[in-house]
């Protein structure tokens, strides 16, 4: 079940504070949570689809991810963070580093703290090019069978760019094999295969940077994957699924391209993310016919890490849940690759 959209609970904490996590609580009863921090820190901007909104007390959310800006280093080096329970109790305690991500888990009433997980700054550059032009958010969702998708216009994509340098142009099994590709006829014929992928950056970057990168630093028409899971489970639609996608070299014709936010090798995958991969992957197979779901590395084991050691680990037992098969045996070579061999490894 996807989380309603109008909870937010990303927060990023731009400079230190004291007692001000919970600044958004209307009501003097809200103690849930406190951050104990020796400058001042603020709520960000709401409009962005990462940030926190709406009071505390309002979350069914489960999970709180607070994150230092390494980009604007803002947050000096290994400032101590204090969290406490509503009794005051300190619960945890962490020095800080720049990328450093915390998550905080609350109790179903969102009043009292389970767990605290601190997480080691990800790898991976988040040093995205600005040249590609971006819209405002509009926070837009639409119904994709029982899941709800943050449209394109929801988190504020671009348009594609089909005369993009990786994919440069249109199309044509000749001429141009590696063009955006537009299937034709019925998607239950063209796909067989999930791809799971992990972005392998901060949690904070989800859709837009990642399609700042795509079209800005790969040269790609458009974001790679078909869709993104971000933290909270939340699902966001990327390239239209009438698209081929740009996620798995080689073997982007066929496979659905799923990425969840967040790195893999770091930390295990969320359990919302989780629910909202297991819960996508069920609606694709039951929609598309698809049979199969692989891990990226299990295409190109050679050359990625792909979607991370401790989410790779659970595929196999989630297609068995799903009575799918895991691997990259589903994976059909298209017609125009069959006539010509040598393009095996060329598609992307
Ligand atoms: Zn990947």
């Amino acid at each position: 079940m996807a989380p309603h959209l109008t909870r937010r609970a990303f927060l990023q904490v731009t400079a230190a504070s004291s007692a001000l996590i919970a600044t958004s609580c209307a009501a003097t009863s809200c103690t849930a949570l406190r951050i104990e921090e020796s400058e001042r820190a603020r709520i960000p901007d709401l409009a962005r689809p990462h940030d926190l909104a709406g009071s505390l007390q309002a979350w069914s959310e489960t999970t709180l991810t607070l994150q230092s800006p390494s980009r604007s280093n803002t947050w000096p080096l290994s400032t101590d963070l204090a969290i406490y329970a509503p009794t005051s109790q300190l619960i945890g305690r962490a020095d800080l580093t720049a990328g450093i991500e915390i998550g905080v888990w609350l109790d179903a009433q969102n009043r009292q703290i389970t767990s605290l997980q601190i997480l080691p700054p990800f790898a991976g550059s988040h040093d995205f090019p600005d040249s590609v032009q971006q819209p405002a958010p509009t926070g837009e969702t639409r119904e994709f069978g029982p899941l709800t998708l943050i449209t394109r216009a929801g988190w504020g994509a671009t348009w594609p760019n089909l005369q993009a340098q990786a994919e440069h142009g249109l199309f044509d099994p000749v001429t141009n094999p590696e063009g955006w590709l537009m299937y034709r006829g019925a998607l239950t014929d063209v796909f067989k295969t999930i791809v799971v992928h992990h972005s392998a950056l901060p949690l904070a970057d989800g859709p837009q940077p990642i399609q700042r990168a795509h079209l800005g630093l790969k040269g790609y028409a458009d974001i790679g994957y078909h869709f993104l899971i971000d933290g909270l489970g939340d699902l966001y639609e990327g390239r239209t699924l009438r698209a081929r996608g740009a996620h798995t070299g080689g073997h982007n014709t066929g496979t659905v391209g799923v990425v969840l936010l967040g790195n893999f090798n770091v930390v295990e995958p969320f359990t919302r993310a989780w629910q909202t991969l297991r819960d996508l992957s069920v609606y694709l197979r039951d929609t598309y016919h698809i049979t199969h779901i692989a891990g990226h590395r299990d295409f190109q084991p050679e050359e990625t890490e792909c979607p991370g050691a401790r989410l790779e680990r659970r595929l196999p037992a989630l297609a068995a849940e799903l009575k799918m098969k895991f691997g990259i045996e589903g994976y059909v070579v298209p017609k125009w690759v069959k006539r010509n061999r040598r393009l095996v490894h060329r598609e992307r």
